[in-house]
């Protein structure tokens, strides 16, 4: 057990191995990597392991691409192997509404490079034979896409951290962090203490509980998110490209010869993390097949082989909501020293690489390279200490997943 280090990073999840990785690359530090549970073994593990270039600022896509581009080059800088495919994607509207914002979200992809195109649904169809064009009014065709293996990204970060020299420390538990004089000094764990004047916290659901001890408060809300995997399906190659359904806020990409699908319900199960049991890990969360069945229904038309196909598995996780739909990153105001990394609102796997980049640089350097306000906790006041307000905020994040995103650009 180490006593001390420059950095203590709580969490080896994506956005925590990420940070560590990072870190490490640039060397002259001595980094910590601490997880109450196996190292990478919660949430980032059971995603979907889609990534979509076009998100709702400019920055976000900046950090998207920059995030593919370390995603598409993991293996030759890591040493960890990453199952990775450029499949682009298919963003299709069934309402006028829908089809509108496709229509700017192309311009705008085209703007920033990524190819975009508008699509007929009968050209989409062409591309991804299981797609029907049955009640689709416009498909925004992304050539760059990419979906990955979602269990190979933190483990991948983790193991490369090691490599440079981090101290990895599965199975130990952040109890507080010690905050003195408005500075961080170092964390509590079940281990004994580690002094450290960085700290971040990239503890993914008890994110908050992990900032409370120090009397921060992070305004997520930990949500269940579930996908299923298809038994192989005939014809379901690997290149077809990954499918999303504005209205309906389903998608679906190819998976071991099969499809995984995944989708955002209306009132999605949340949990406050202090009232399940002390040793719950992920794998414990209560799943509901119920749910992805109905969100299937609601494609039945364009995608019916997700209605049809025998199911091979349903897994899911919890990742964690904010009420504007924005990532948590960056220092928190009032302790220097603590970072965070929170708030990944189900796309927090495919933008590890770039915000452990640039937490790494924020450390390091005492700067970001972009500008990232728009994640800052200091966005948020007094009012999302209000746990009906953030809750109700939340949930409909989730369900406006891609629907919202496209409004705000
Ligand atoms: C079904 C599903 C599909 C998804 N699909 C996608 C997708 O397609 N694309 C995408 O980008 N994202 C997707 N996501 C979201 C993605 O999984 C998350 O954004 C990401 O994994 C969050 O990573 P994390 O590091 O915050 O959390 P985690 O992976 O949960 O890591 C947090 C770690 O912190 C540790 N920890 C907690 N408390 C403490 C403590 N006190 N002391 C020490 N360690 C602690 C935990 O044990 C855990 O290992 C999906 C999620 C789910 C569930």
């Amino acid at each position: 057990m180490i006593r001390d280090a420059d950095v203590v990073v709580i969490g080896s999840g994506g956005l925590g191995a990420a940070t560590a990785y990072f870190l490490m690359a640039r060397g002259g530090r001595r980094v910590a990597l601490l997880d109450r549970h196996d190292l990478a073994s919660q949430t980032s593990p059971r995603a979907a392991g889609n990534a979509a270039l076009l998100r709702s600022t400019d920055v976000m896509c900046r950090l998207a691409g920059r995030a593919v581009d370390w995603l598409l080059r993991f293996t030759a800088d890591t040493g960890e192997p990453l199952d990775i495919v450029r499949s682009g994607s298919l963003k299709a509207a069934r309402t006028d509404a829908d089809a509108a914002i496709l229509a700017r979200e192309a311009e705008r992809g085209q703007a920033l490079g990524l190819g975009t195109s508008l699509l007929s649904a009968e050209a989409a169809h062409r591309m991804h034979p299981f797609f029907q064009p049955r009640g689709v009014r416009s498909v925004v065709h992304t050539p760059g896409d990419v979906y990955f293996e979602p269990s190979h990204v933190a483990s991948g970060y983790a193991a490369a951290a090691g490599k440079l020299g981090a101290a990895l420390m599965p199975h130990t538990t952040v109890t507080g962090i010690d905050v003195r004089g408005g500075v961080v000094e170092g964390v509590e764990t079940d281990r004994g203490r580690i002094a450290s004047p960085v700290v971040v916290d990239a503890a993914g659901a008890w994110a908050r509980q992990v900032a409370a001890t120090a009397g921060i408060h992070v305004p997520m809300v930990p949500t269940r998110h579930q996908v299923l995997i298809t038994e192989p399906v005939e014809g379901a190659r690997a290149e077809l490209p990954i499918v999303r359904i504005m209205d309906a806020a389903v998608y679906v990409r190819p998976c071991w010869g099969g499809f995984l699908a995944g989708g955002y319900e209306m009132t999605p199960a949340q949990f406050d993390m202090d009232q399940l049991p002390p040793g719950f890990s992920i794998a414990d969360t209560p799943l509901d097949l119920a749910v992805l069945r109905r969100l299937m229904d609601g494609v039945r038309e364009q995608l019916p082989v997700l209605s049809t196909a025998p199911l091979r598995l349903h897994r899911g996780g919890v990742p964690t909501m904010t009420p504007d739909g924005q990532h948590i990153v960056g220092p928190v105001p009032g302790a220097a020293g603590f970072f965070v990394a929170s708030g990944c609102n189900v796309a927090g796997l495919s933008i590890a690489p770039a915000i452990g980049e640039e937490l790494a640089r924020w450390i390091v350097d005492g700067r970001s390279s972009e500008d990232l306000s728009d994640m800052s906790i200091a966005r948020f006041g007094s009012e999302w200490r209000d746990e009906v307000r953030l809750r109700r905020a939340a949930a409909w994040e989730y369900w406006h997943f891609y629907s919202y995103e496209a409004l705000r650009t």
